[in-house]
C-alpha cells in the first residue's frame, strides 16, 4: 500500500528474493509503481482495488503512515497484513501515540491535546514556547507552527483549521537519534544499530551510522525504549522510533513510524540485512537474524532542491568519491524539499566516511555537518 520511495526500496528487497510484487497507489507514475510488477492504479479505500490486492498478494505492507485504517481492516480480513490497523492507526495519530509512550513508560516531551479553544486558555505557561502539531497527517515539519504565547497558539491553531492538535514543549535539543526494529509474528525482534540524525527545516538531512555518534548508555537506552514500545504494541513488522537527546543527555521519545525510515537507508549498503530485507522477512515469515553492520556510513538526504533550475547534479565527481552508493528514486519531477534520492557513503574508518561524506556535500551545495 503506497507507490513512495519506501515501498520502492521494499518492492526491490523483495524482488531480489524471487517475489512477484504489487503496488496500490492512486498516482500514474510513482516511484515503486514504477518497479513493481503489478500497480493497480486506484484510490486507498476503492474497493475494487483492494479486491485486485487481495488476489495478487499472499502478504500486504503499507509503506506511509497515512493509508487509511479502514484499507487495512478490509485486507487483515483476508491476508496477512503487517503492521496491523491498530498498530498503525495508533502511529498515526500524535494523541494515541503519546498515550502509547506514557504506557510504555517511556518519557515524551511535556505536551498538551488542543481541540478546542478551552484548552488554549487551560495551557500551562510552562508549556511555553511550544510546537503546535497537527494530530494526523504531518510529516517532514509540515502542519506544524512555533508558538511563544497564547495568542501565537490561538492563531496558529486557526491557521491549523481547527483541526486536533497536540502542543509541544519546545525542548533543547543538543542531538536527534532513531531506532529501528523489526518484529515478526513469532515475537522476535531484531533491532539495527542507532541512527544520529540531523535535521533541517523539519526534514531530515543527514544521518551518522556508526560506533561512537552516541554515547553507548543512551543508545542502549533508546534501543531498549524501542523495543518495549514495539513489544507492548505485539507489533509485526518494521518500526522506527525516533527520539532526541536533550542539553543534559537525558531521551526524550519523539514519535514513531510504523515502517522503514529516512533515517535507516543507510542499511542498504552498510549492513549485512537492510531495513526493507527486514521487512520481507517480516511479511514472509522467515527467520529474523540481528543485522550486523559492516562499515560506517554516512548518509546524505538529496532534496529536490539540488535540481532547481534545470540543474544537473555533478554525480561524476560525487561517485568518483570511495565508498559513494547513489540511490535515486526516479521521480521526475524536483520541487523545494522534496525527497529525490539519498546518496550513502561508507568507509573503512568513521574519519574517512566523514571525509568523503563533508567532500561529497560539497560537491552538492549540502551545508555542511
Ligand atoms: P517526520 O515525520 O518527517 O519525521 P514530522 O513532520 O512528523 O517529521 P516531527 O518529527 O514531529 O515532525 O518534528 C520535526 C523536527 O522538528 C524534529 O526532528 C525536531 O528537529 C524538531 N522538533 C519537533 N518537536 C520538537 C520539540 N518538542 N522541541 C524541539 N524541537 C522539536
Ligand atoms: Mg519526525
Amino acid at each position: 500500500m503506497g507507490g513512495g520511495q519506501l515501498g520502492r526500496m521494499f518492492v526491490q528487497a523483495a524482488q531480489a528474493m524471487g517475489y512477484f510484487t504489487a503496488v496500490l497507489d492512486p498516482d500514474v507514475i510513482s516511484p515503486a509503481g514504477l518497479v513493481s510488477h503489478y500497480h493497480i492504479q486506484t484510490a486507498y479505500l476503492d474497493e475494487q482495488g483492494l479486491a485486485q490486492l487481495i488476489q495478487r498478494c499472499a502478504a500486504i505492507t503499507t509503506e506511509f503512515e497515512n493509508v487509511p485504517a479502514p484499507a487495512l481492516l478490509t485486507l487483515g480480513a483476508a491476508r496477512r497484513v503487517a503492521p496491523g490497523a491498530e498498530a498503525v492507526a495508533i502511529a498515526q495519530d500524535r494523541i494515541k501515540e503519546k498515550a502509547h509512550f506514557v504506557r510504555c513508560g517511556v518519557p515524551c516531551a511535556p505536551y498538551a491535546v488542543i481541540d478546542g479553544a478551552a484548552q488554549i486558555a487551560a495551557v500551562r505557561d510552562d508549556l511555553l514556547p511550544g510546537i503546535l502539531k497537527t494530530a494526523r497527517l504531518g510529516y517532514d515539519g509540515k502542519g506544524q507552527q512555533r508558538v511563544n504565547n497564547h495568542a501565537e497558539l490561538a492563531a496558529a491553531w486557526d491557521a491549523l483549521k481547527g483541526v486536533p492538535c497536540v502542543l509541544e514543549k519546545m525542548l533543547p535539543l543538543k542531538a536527534e537519534c532513531s531506532v529501528i526494529v523489526a518484529r515478526g509474528a513469532d515475537g522476535v525482534c531484531v533491532n539495527l544499530p542507532l541512527q544520529r540524525n540531523l535535521h533541517r527545516d523539519g526534514i531530515l538531512a543527514v544521518t551518522e551510522a556508526f560506533d561512537g555518534n552516541l554515547p553507548l548508555p543512551l543508545v542502549a537506552q533508546a534501543i531498549a525504549a524501542t523495543r518495549a514500545i514495539a513489544e507492548q504494541l505485539q507489533y509485526v513488522g518494521v518500526l522506527c522510533v525516533e527520539f532526541f537527546v536533550l542539553q543534559d543527555d537525558s531521551l526524550v521519545v519523539n514519535e514513531m513510524a510504523p515502517r522503514p525510515h529516512n533515517s535507516g537507508h543507510y542499511s542498504l549498503d552498510a549492513c549485512d540485512l537492510s531495513q526493507f530485507d527486514l521487512q520481507v522477512r517480516t511479511l514472509a515469515g522467515l527467520p529474523l537474524v540481528q543485522p550486523r553492520q559492516h562499515s560506517p556510513a554516512i548518509m546524505l538526504n538529496l532534496l529536490g532542491d539540488l535540481w532547481i533550475d534545470g540543474a544537473t547534479p555533478p554525480w561524476d565527481q560525487v561517485l568518483a568519491l570511495p565508498g559513494a552508493h547513489l540511490h535515486l528514486y526516479g521521480k521526475l519531477k524536483a520541487s523545494k524539499g522534496r525527497k529525490m534520492g539519498h546518496l550513502t557513503l561508507t568507509g573503512a574508518s568513521v574519519a574517512q566516511v566523514r571525509a568523503t561524506a563533508l567532500q561529497a556535500a560539497g560537491l552538492l551545495g549540502i551545508e555542511p555537518f
